[in-house]
């Protein structure tokens, strides 16, 4: 698929769909997916896609989204959760879930982590616009790489609201 894309850009100036067929159920497409269509898009072919997944075609979408926002092809949340360690205190997976259930539609250019300590989950998510650092009964949100305020752990949903509230008010003056 990546060859013959190439091949026939090289020979005619036409827009070009990127897929790549019967890429499989959900973890194999995603795979099979971003590496095929991600290769060309990174070389500046491609006009449209669609994923292929055997099952759910909403994945499809979602899967799409995620290629596209990742290689900073649209606007969309970016989310960031670290891959948890012996030094983890609180599920990043159900939260960084959470997170995305909540912002994943924001129509904004915008970059969020959910961090597993406070040890080296401030260093780790510098980079992020807005930062959830959990802690066992209170965790850090940081905006823009600063320390902004200390939350109860189990308010980690509503105190994101307000941070990504507080954070694009900012932003937009
Ligand atoms: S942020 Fe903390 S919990 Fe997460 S991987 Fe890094 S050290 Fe481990």
């Amino acid at each position: 698929m990546i060859e013959a894309n190439r091949l026939f850009s090289q020979e005619r100036d036409y827009p070009l769909h990127l897929g790549v067929t019967e890429a499989g159920t959900l973890i194999s497409s995603a795979v099979r997916s971003s590496i095929g269509i991600g290769t060309l898009l990174l070389e500046g072919l491609g006009d449209t896609l669609r994923v292929s997944v055997s099952g759910d075609p909403v994945k499809e979408l979602k899967i799409a989204k995620e290629i596209l926002i990742s290689l900073k092809l649209r606007k969309g949340v970016l989310f960031i959760a670290c891959p948890t360690c012996g030094r983890t205190v609180v599920d990043t997976e159900k939260i960084a879930l959470e997170l995305e259930e909540e912002f994943g539609n924001l129509d904004e250019k915008l970059t969020i982590a959910v961090m597993g300590c406070v040890v080296n989950g401030p260093g780790e998510a510098k980079e992020a616009d807005i930062a959830l650092i959990g802690g066992e009964k209170e965790s850090l949100i940081y905006l823009g790489g600063s320390f902004y305020k200390k939350i109860p752990t189990s308010k980690i949903l509503a105190e994101m609201k307000e941070a990504v509230s507080v954070f694009l008010n900012k932003r937009e003056k």
